[in-house]
Order: structure tokens, then C-alpha cells, then sequence
């Protein structure tokens, strides 16, 4: 008896991961996932020529409305995924007991905002519609160009960061080919914003230049596989390993780096008052923070941070850095003075350090480097490789 049920449990375990997998290959294993959009239960869709699409008949549309728009919403019930649509704005809504949704249509928009040709929702938490584009590599990187760089910086700073926006892209793929999305639109991965229209801006016109002069090539991390190409804003005169930020990852080497006091915003203050400190850390009366910075380095590896009297927590930088904001508290690389009910960090960079340098590239493109000789300075120890 107990055979039996064993052997019956294993085909039940076969069956639920062999149509696990088969929902996987559903997706285009050759397109990029990037979730644009989330935080919203009913999402408004709208474009030219919209269709609505399941994955497990893809050359079929199961809805078509005719004003061109319709509203999404997504629940959960049964342990499956609904999905209610309301087209043409009338009463009643169409329901579809599907894992994801797909769209597709011309000028696709959700809201204001304006989203690649070919769109997956799937379910977020709390019953909120995640908008996901669907696009090819190439489009994609030429996306991330317009907004993690001014691009009227020189086209081999431009081409430099393709490669590394490109590599970083296709590992983190390889790392989350099952999820719904493999990135996210913002510094959590690489910003990035779908670029409408008009293919003769000469802006847009050199943002693809530069992924086209770069296509196919990638870095790789010294073995087979293509490397997690990490880049910041500006290193502040010297990169860092990535397992001095994350406790792991590959070693792509280090550069020193005299370019970046170009960056006009190379050198920064920020003040906190003691409150303010205490609220972001989620302690109470914080006493002191001390840092703790490795002989020889000049960024800085956690915080100390002592409270209630007695007792102390260590933090790591990059999560003291977050728990701060990224953008306030900009690198670990700082020092600190404290006043009276005051801390004040005064540093220089902004970015984790790991990888290019976007200030250094741009000054090294400046001077005539090639997008080679810029990658090999900021990832010495990767390899260049073109297929
Ligand atoms: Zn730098």
C-alpha cells in the first residue's frame, strides 16, 4: 500500500513539474521581460489595433475591442489566477482563468504611459496588475541608453555602456527565465523607459548607433558565462569588488579612476538629525554610529550603530545606504562628524562603485578611448567577446 501511494505521489509530482515546465516554455526565450508598471489594481489599456491574447494559444485573440481600450483587472480565486475585462466600457466583463495576459497593438498606452508593442500582465502582490513589456534584446538596451545616460555624451561612452547594459541584461535573464519579468524598470536593475515614435530624432537615432556598432558583443566573467556587468554614476576616484558591496558575486577587477571629478556633483554633504536617523533604521535613540572602514579602503563596509543605552546593531553599508536612500546617502564613500542632535556625511561618487564608472566612461570617450579600451579599463579582469 505504502508502494503504491509513493509511486502515486512521484507521478503526481512528475505531472505538476512537467506542466510547470510547459507553462515555462511558453515564454519567448529570445525577448526581455521588463515590468514597466505595478501598484495598481485596474489598469487602463489603450492602442491601435488591440488585442488581447492568452500564452496557451498565442495566434488567437480571445478579445478585440472595438474603441480600442479596455480596462484590467486580476484575482485570485481557487488558487488560479482570474482575469476580468471590461471592453468598450460596458457592463459586464469578460473573464479568463489564465497564469498571465498578453496584449499587443500599436502605441500601446497604459495610463499616460506609453509601452512597447507587446505587453504580459501578470499578478502582483495584493491583486495588482503588473504591466510587463515584451521586447526584443536590442530594443531594449537602446531603451536603457536613453535613460541611464545623457546621450549627448560620445558615442564610444554610449557604445561602453550598451555592452555593459547588455551583458548585465542577459545574465540577470539567465537567472530569472521562469519569473513573470526579468527586470525591473528602475535602479533596482537598469532604468529604462520604451522610446516612441519617431525613429529619425537624432537622439534616438544615436542611442541605436550605439547598440547596432555593439551588437552581439558581451562581456564574460572569465568562464562561459556572460558576466553581471555592474555600473554606477560615478565612482569617486576608485571602483570596488562586488562582494564588498553584496557579500558575493563575481570579481571583474578594479580601476582607478582620476576622471570623475568631472561629475559636477562629485563631491556631496547630507545632513540627518538624529530622529530622522532613528526613523530610517527603525531604532531608538541612536547614541553613536561608527564606522567601519578596512585598512586601505576608502569606502567604508557597515555601521555600527549603537542605541537604547547599551545595546549596538552592525550594518552592512549598502543596506545602511538603502535604508537612507540611495539617493541621499549617495556612495560609502564618506566620512562623518557628528554634532549636537546632527550627523553629517560628506563624500564623494554616487553609485555602489562596482563595474564602469559612467563619469569616468564619459571622460574616457572624451579623450578618444574606444568603448573597448573603456570596458577593459572598468572590467579588467572580464573578457570581450562578440557572437
Ligand atoms: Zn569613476
Amino acid at each position: 500500500m505504502r508502494i503504491f501511494w509513493a509511486i502515486t505521489c512521484f507521478l503526481v509530482t512528475l505531472t505538476l513539474a512537467i506542466s510547470d515546465v510547459q507553462a515555462q516554455t511558453k515564454f519567448d526565450k529570445e525577448l526581455v521581460r521588463v515590468r514597466i508598471l505595478t501598484n495598481s489594481k485596474k489598469v487602463q489599456v489603450a492602442g491601435l489595433g488591440l488585442r488581447f491574447q492568452i500564452l496557451s494559444e498565442p495566434y488567437r485573440p480571445v478579445a478585440i475591442p472595438s474603441s480600442g481600450s479596455a480596462e484590467v483587472r486580476v484575482m485570485r480565486k481557487d488558487g488560479k489566477n482570474i482575469w476580468a475585462l471590461r471592453l468598450n466600457n460596458r457592463e459586464n466583463e469578460h473573464l479568463f482563468k489564465e497564469k498571465y495576459l498578453m496584449i499587443q497593438g500599436e502605441n500601446l498606452r497604459v495610463g499616460g504611459q506609453s509601452l512597447p508593442s507587446r505587453v504580459l500582465l501578470a499578478k502582483g502582490p495584493g491583486d495588482q496588475v503588473d504591466v510587463v513589456g515584451v521586447l526584443p534584446l536590442d530594443e531594449y538596451i537602446a531603451g536603457v541608453l536613453a535613460s541611464e545616460m545623457p546621450i549627448s555624451w560620445p558615442l564610444e561612452t554610449l557604445k561602453a555602456q550598451a555592452v555593459a547594459a547588455r551583458s548585465y541584461a542577459l545574465a540577470v535573464m539567465a537567472e530569472r527565465e521562469d519569473k513573470a519579468y526579468h527586470l525591473e524598470s528602475s535602479v533596482l536593475d537598469q532604468v529604462f523607459r520604451h522610446i516612441a515614435g519617431d525613429d529619425s530624432d537624432p537622439k534616438l537615432q544615436k542611442a541605436l548607433q550605439a547598440v547596432r556598432e555593439t551588437a552581439g558583443i558581451k562581456l564574460y566573467d572569465g568562464g562561459r558565462n556572460i558576466l553581471k556587468a555592474y555600473y554606477h554614476a560615478d565612482c569617486g576616484g576608485h571602483t570596488t569588488l562586488a562582494k564588498n558591496v553584496w557579500s558575493g558575486g563575481v570579481n571583474s577587477g578594479v580601476a582607478v579612476d582620476n576622471s570623475c571629478p568631472t561629475n559636477p556633483k562629485a563631491n556631496w554633504t547630507v545632513k540627518f538629525s538624529r530622529t530622522e536617523i532613528a526613523d530610517k533604521l527603525k531604532l531608538q535613540d541612536i547614541s553613536k554610529l561608527i564606522l567601519d572602514r578596512p585598512k586601505g579602503e576608502s569606502r567604508i563596509r557597515g555601521v555600527r550603530v549603537a542605541f537604547n543605552e547599551t545595546e549596538s546593531r552592525y550594518i552592512p553599508a549598502n543596506e545602511f545606504r538603502q535604508a537612507l536612500g540611495f539617493t541621499e546617502l549617495r556612495s560609502t564613500l564618506f566620512d562623518l562628524k557628528e554634532n549636537d542632535n546632527e550627523f553629517v556625511f560628506s563624500g564623494r561618487g554616487f553609485g555602489h562603485g562596482v563595474g564602469l564608472c559612467q563619469w569616468g566612461s564619459r571622460a574616457l570617450g572624451l579623450k578618444g578611448k574606444s568603448f573597448v579600451q573603456i570596458l577593459k579599463h572598468y572590467y579588467p579582469a572580464a573578457q570581450i567577446a562578440q557572437n
